[in-house]
């Protein structure tokens, strides 16, 4: 599923496999690695991946699939942990064949290509709460 290499302590360089959906990889190197909070950052390419974008309004989400080939121009995203279990927060921009961009809230991407990223790992217990006001699960910082 990945290879990776750490490069000072707890900072790992991940190299997924072809064809893998890189928050399922994520999630399972996490585990792998017992990752309590941390960040991401990365590239590569990708053959079809699934945007979210939260409507403030409706509070409702729309999921849109873009089956393309498009090169990961930044993946950012957070690492916490919710209900005992590696809770990963990741944001997407991807270029088209055309050079034209788009992005969102990742909720999964299928690699057609490479997929390079970096996994910072902290020591330290971040949780996720649910907040009424916006109907996301926020940071919670409390032991
Ligand atoms: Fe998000």
């Amino acid at each position: 599923m990945y290879q990776y290499k750490e490069v000072k302590p707890s900072c790992y360089v991940l190299s997924l496999d072809n064809h893998v959906e890189i928050s399922e990889a994520l999630s399972a190197f996490c585990l792998e690695k017992d990752i309590k909070s941390g960040t991401i950052a990365g590239l590569g390419a990708i053959g079809e991946a699934t945007f979210r974008f939260l409507n403030p309004a409706t509070r409702r989400y729309v999921d849109k699939t873009f089956a393309e080939q498009m090169e990961i121009t930044n993946l950012t995203g957070n690492i916490s942990r919710k209900d005992g279990k590696p809770y990963l927060h990741l944001h997407i921009t991807a270029s088209r064949s055309d050079y034209s961009c788009i992005g969102g809230h990742l909720l999964c991407a299928r690699i057609n290509g490479a997929c390079e990223l970096l996994v910072e790992a902290y020591d330290a217990q971040i949780g996720r709460r649910p907040d009424e006001e916006t109907g996301l699960n926020l940071y919670e910082f409390q032991p």
